[in-house]
């Protein structure tokens, strides 16, 4: 008889050989947008703290009085004793912000994305989903088990011919990161909205790494691109820009409602913490009132582009905003040359397949507000260095 479990250290040796085994280290947290690993202090170009407001000492600050008062957990999920005052605060203070009517908490965006597309489709529907997507996106299209069209990414023609050839379902979704995690691009949102107009279709977006960062409020890409009233649902991340965790869906009173009702990974998972919605409110708060913080992002991140082209780098065509990605096409060159980075004192998410296609290994480098210009210099010289001592095979 075979041990149950035997067959797992097969299974790993072979993910070690195609270079695709995941390994996991101890990183300490430091100021001044910096980590240590490993014992070696490294400026800290893998994280999604955009705003730099994980550490912020009013964000802390609202933590630390929220859990003397409030203690460590929730105790249970929201609609049994798990709200408290605390999230209460924090889905007004969502919906405030995003000029919503109301918003409702999940315990991480991934819970938001699969519980909201669950709520809104099942097998009577159909749902077009971008090839690029998130998986908290894929899961929970897959977990529907709505009639699933994934379209080439950004392929709006070859959306439009999905939608006119659907055959008659109840219900149809576009769904769409607005912000490509790991391409650094954004969705034509107006170009989609057209489409779900046209087609009696709701779009739903994905604004986790755009909360924040895009738009002249920070309220995301349909902000940027003027398209809020026309988008049906957008879900979106206290866990990146807002430097806390938890998810949240802001919008119509009925639709929020509804989530209460069907969302499944709101309904039977403990609520937040309540410290973490203080940490959230609070870092809204600065979103809000300290927009330099969003221009500074954005005024670095432009000129770490101009030296990477400067540098010969190529990055995705298109790509904006803080995440700047090095394709490297295979896993060992990307392992290889984060490595080589991490010698010189950069930490930098060397991101490979399933989390991207096959062949477009890369560096994920993101930048924040509290890097500073010398840091992106340096590590400009840093890649071109590293990829001149490692071309492709
Ligand atoms: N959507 C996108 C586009 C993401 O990149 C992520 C996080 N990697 C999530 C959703 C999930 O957010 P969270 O980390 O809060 O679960």
């Amino acid at each position: 008889m075979h041990p149950p479990l035997g067959w797992i250290d097969s299974e790993l040796e072979a993910l070690e050989r195609a270079g695709l085994r995941r390994s996991r280290r101890e990183a300490v947290p430091l100021a001044n947008s910096r980590v240590r690993i490993d014992g070696r202090e490294l400026v800290n170009f893998a994280s999604n703290d955009y705003l730099n407001l994980a550490r912020e000492p009013r964000v802390v600050a609202a933590a630390a009085a929220a859990l003397e008062t409030d203690g460590a957990g929730a105790t249970a999920s929201a609609l049994i004793c798990g709200r408290t005052a605390r999230h209460v605060a924090l889905e007004e203070r969502l919906a405030r912000f995003e000029r919503q009517p109301a918003a409702i908490l999940f315990p991480t965006g991934y819970a938001a994305n699969v519980g909201t597309i669950c709520a809104l489709a099942d097998s009577d529907d159909a749902i077009f989903s971008d090839r690029l997507n998130h998986a908290s996106l894929i899961d929970g299209c897959r977990l529907s088990h709505a009639r699933l069209c994934v379209y080439r990414h950004d392929d709006l023609s070859g959306l439009e011919k999905e939608l006119r050839d659907c055959p008659r379902v109840r219900r149809r979704l576009i769904v769409t990161d607005s912000v490509f995690s790991m391409d650094g691009t954004l969705a034509p949102l107006r170009e989609l909205c057209d489409l779900a107009e046209r087609f009696d279709a709701m779009l739903v977006i994905d604004e986790a790494h755009a909360t924040g960062v895009f738009g002249d409020c920070g309220r995301g890409v349909a902000e940027l691109q003027a398209v809020e009233e026309r988008v049906a649902v957008r879900t979106g991340t206290l866990s990146k820009a807002l430097g806390a965790l938890g998810g949240f869906v802001a919008g119509p009173q009925p639709l929020i409602e509804w989530l209460w009702n069907r969302a499944r990974t709101q309904i039977f998972s403990t609520a937040l913490p309540p410290a973490v919605c203080a940490a959230a409110q609070a870092a809204i708060g600065i979103v809000e009132s300290e927009p330099g913080r969003r221009q500074r992002l954005m005024q670095l991140a432009a000129e770490f582009r101009t030296q990477i082209a400067e540098a010969g780098i190529d990055t995705v065509p298109n790509s904006t905003g803080p995440i700047v990605p090095v394709i490297l096409q295979t896993p060992e060159r990307a392992i290889r040359i984060a490595g080589r980075l991490e010698k010189e004192g950069f930490l930098v998410g060397a991101i490979r397949p399933p989390t991207v296609p096959q062949g477009t290994s890369r560096l994920r480098i993101t930048v924040n507000c509290g890097h500073q210009p010398a840091d992106l210099q340096r590590l400009a010289a840093a890649i071109k260095a590293a990829i001149e001592s490692s071309p492709a095979s």
